[in-house]
């Protein structure tokens, strides 16, 4: 029974760190505040509890004794209590509070540094908060305070004379009263200033003046908290430094619609080039439980998709077997039908014999021509096409087919397909993705009277692109190689 006092980063989800991730995996009860990054919770279990007590739209923020008291009592009655902040829980967060009420109620802690917004939002705007030349200190501050209050628990005086960079938390709505106070106290009206607003998130904004124009130039721009400011002549990097807007894909909204698991390997990759990711899965896929199949009567093996191989698995491990229920290399050969599917045998421990370079069924099937079978086993989807197997009956093999799972529909809610159909590309890695946005989005009559502000549709291949058809829509750019990286090169060459 330990409460983890965990940071979330300052909003990308990549800047988690491995044990917060960890951590909220385990977690029976996560009391979480608003600054965590949007994703930070898909990878709860399904029961833990989720506490949200942070601010409800500028509204009333949940009081601190009443987070501390709700933390005690999870703490003393369920097994990993996660207490997670934005950033890091130390740095401006009120953790040092929280952790010494839970010490004194005899409560086992932990806490997990993170990623904070102070370095971080600065950092992808391309400013490095100190510098060699020009930085060998830096001070964090809170510009939460009216610097004109007479009681003010900050000294602006000493702070003017600091001699290093400032970075300055929570500090929009003061940033006038700031700036001038820091300008009285000494420090150059010229000294460059930078805004940087929701740093590291999608949409993140920043401006760049000087301490004397920064304020004017924030409220031109309409800079909203979550900002922070930063004061010195590292500032004036970002000119130089900003590396975010050189990515591929900087500004442009992918609509995601492969079922999750899937759809945030492709999430991340894109997001990598810069892009901004819309998860609209539209499918789910659900293993069909039955026993193992007795693998050393085939001498050959086929799986069709990464999905396929896992859901064997499933079955294998369910009557406590692995990969070693595999016939020798010898004996038989498997087949993947690209390369997501190799690696996703590789994964198990199984080299794929067979991989063609295009992932569709034709070219297994071709690719197959030349190895000897007599007895095969095609692990697969419920519905799927009949090519491969097809294919080997012709050539006399006996062929068992195994569907292994099957992909059901998943609905979209109205928001995710509102912003789906906002976005600047959507893409579509099979034919029920097609099938099933299409009908999340009310028909095709209703998707084409978007207009020409519709997505650019993008399909991974000539199955995909023939449903699109179907519907009486064209691809808009169909991938050349059938897989993630296609899709991409597809994207990018738009
Ligand atoms: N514990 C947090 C800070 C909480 S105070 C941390 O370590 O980052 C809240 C303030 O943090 C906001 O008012 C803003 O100044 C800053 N902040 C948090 N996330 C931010 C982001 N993504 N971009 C810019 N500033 C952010």
């Amino acid at each position: 029974m330990t409460v983890h006092l965990v940071g979330a980063g300052p909003g990308d989800p990549g800047l988690m760190t491995a044990r917060s991730l960890q951590l909220i995996a385990q977690a029976d009860v996560i009391v979480y505040d608003r600054l965590i990054p949007e994703s930070a919770l898909d990878g709860a279990r399904p029961d833990a509890q989720l506490i949200y007590a942070g601010k409800e739209g500028g509204g009333e923020q949940v009081p601190q004794e009443e987070i501390t008291r709700m933390l005690i009592e999870h703490g003393r009655s369920a097994e990993v209590v996660v207490r997670l902040k934005g950033g890091d829980p130390f740095v401006f967060g009120r953790g040092g509070e929280e952790v010494e009420a839970l010490i004194d109620a005899g409560i086992a802690v932990e806490v997990v540094p993170g990623v904070t917004a102070g370095i971080a939002a600065p950092a992808y705007a391309g400013i490095p908060v100190t510098h060699r030349d020009t930085a060998s200190a830096v001070a964090f501050l809170t510009g939460h305070e009216d610097p004109a209050k007479p009681d003010s628990a900050l000294d602006w005086r000493s702070l003017a004379a600091f001699p290093g960079t400032l970075v300055v938390y929570m500090g929009v709505r003061q940033l006038e009263a700031i700036a001038e106070r820091l300008i009285a106290g000494g420090r150059p009206a010229e000294e460059p200033a930078a805004l940087i607003q929701r740093g590291t998130m999608p949409g993140q904004r920043s401006v760049q003046g000087t301490l004397e124009t920064i304020a004017r130039l924030a409220a031109e721009q309409q800079i909203k908290a979550p900002a922070i400011a930063v004061f010195g002549p590292v500032a004036e990097l970002h000119d130089r430094l900003a590396w975010l807007q050189r990515r591929p894909l900087h500004g442009v909204t992918i609509a995601v619609t492969r079922a999750r698991e899937r759809g945030s390997r492709l999430a991340e990759r894109l997001r990598g080039l810069g892009a901004e990711v819309i998860l609209a899965p539209v499918i789910r896929t659900q293993t069909l439980p039955g026993p193992a199949p007795e693998l050393h009567q085939y001498d050959l093996i086929c799986f069709t998709s990464p999905n396929g191989v896992e859901a064997l698995f499933e079955r294998l491990e369910a009557e406590g077997l692995d990969s070693r229920a595999f016939p020798p290399r010898a004996e038989a050969r498997v087949a993947a039908i690209g390369p997501a599917t190799a690696r996703a045998l590789r994964e198990r421990g199984i080299l794929a014999d067979v991989v063609p370079t295009k992932a569709v069924g034709e070219a297994l099937a071709e690719a197959l021509g030349n190895v000897p079978v007599t007895r095969a086993l095609v692990a697969r989807a419920r519905e799927a096409r009949d090519v491969v197997p097809d294919a080997l009956r012709e050539r006399g093999a006996e062929v068992d087919v195994l569907a292994v799972y099957e992909t059901v529909v998943e609905l979209l809610t109205p928001e995710q397909s509102a912003a789906a159909a906002a976005a600047d590309f959507i893409t579509f890695t099979s034919a029920s993705t097609v099938r099933n946005f299409l009908a999340s989005v009310g028909g095709v009559e209703a998707w084409l009277a978007r207009g020409p502000s519709r997505p650019r549709m993008v399909s991974i291949g000539p199955i995909t692109s023939d449903e699109l058809r179907a519907h009486g829509l064209e691809p808009d750019v169909e991938a050349e190689e059938h897989d993630i990286n296609g899709l991409l090169a597809a994207i990018m060459r738009t």
